[in-house]
């Protein structure tokens, strides 16, 4: 897509956004737009930091450094979220540059996390990330297991988690899944509520999602098998 129909799609899915908030008598404004930005090139971001949007995600640590500490510099009005699974071994460079996170999925993740903020004194927002399918391929802490988690994660490690993420399975209708997620942040008090992509972004906010992930429909096809 060109920059003309990245911005033309951008107001639309803004559109989207809001009437399905009036649907379930939301706020569109708690409904945070990530732009997911993921093997696009700056050329196509630009225009969104131009008018102003705050919002993006990253799912590789590697990529997100190579164009986002420039264009940070350039726009510091950009809150980058880390999408993608984060291996301990870049949890440094994931602390420097990344604003939120929201891939938290087991322990040694949550330890290494909490040293580096030691360390930096930084404080990203956290996002536990839910295996709510209980798909053997994805990552994610199982529904069953998130109370014990998050325990953890706040009396052993004094991370503040502020919500939780999901990938509902493909291929089926998400839905079941957004109110299986929105009912465990109910449960366990959390406010932020990271679900739905291109293909089920209304479903998701009429099913509770304070956040919804927004690439393809936003950027165009991502060039990747
Ligand atoms: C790539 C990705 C998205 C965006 O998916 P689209 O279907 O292109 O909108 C959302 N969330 C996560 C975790 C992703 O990896």
């Amino acid at each position: 897509m060109n920059q003309e129909s990245i911005l033309n799609q951008y107001k639309l899915i803004v559109q989207n956004i809001e009437k399905s908030a009036e649907k379930v008598k939301r706020d569109a404004k708690n409904i945070n737009l990530l732009a997911v930005s993921k093997f696009h090139e700056v050329n196509k971001i630009i225009p969104l930091l131009e008018i102003g949007h705050c919002h993006f995600g990253e799912s590789r640590v590697q990529e997100a450094k190579s164009k986002w500490i420039d264009l940070k510099k350039l726009y510091p009005q950009t809150i980058l979220h880390l999408i993608g699974p984060l291996q301990t071994n870049k949890v440094k460079d994931a602390i420097q540059l990344f604003d939120i996170i929201e891939t938290l999925d087991r322990e040694k993740l949550a330890e290494k996390i909490a040293d580096e903020l030691r360390k930096t004194g930084k404080n990203p927002k956290i996002f536990i990330q839910v295996n709510i399918g209980m798909e053997v391929q994805k990552s994610g802490i199982a529904p069953e297991e998130l109370k014990m988690f998050l325990n953890k994660c706040r009396n052993d490690y004094a991370l503040d988690i502020k919500g939780l993420m999901c990938i509902p399975p493909a291929g089926e209708d998400s839905v079941k899944y957004f109110l299986d997620l929105y009912n465990l942040a109910q449960k366990n008090g959390l406010e932020e509520i990271s679900m739905g992509m291109s293909d089920d972004y209304q479903e998701a906010i009429l099913s509770g999602a304070t956040q919804v992930r927004i690439g393809s429909s936003l950027f165009g096809k991502r060039n990747y098998t």
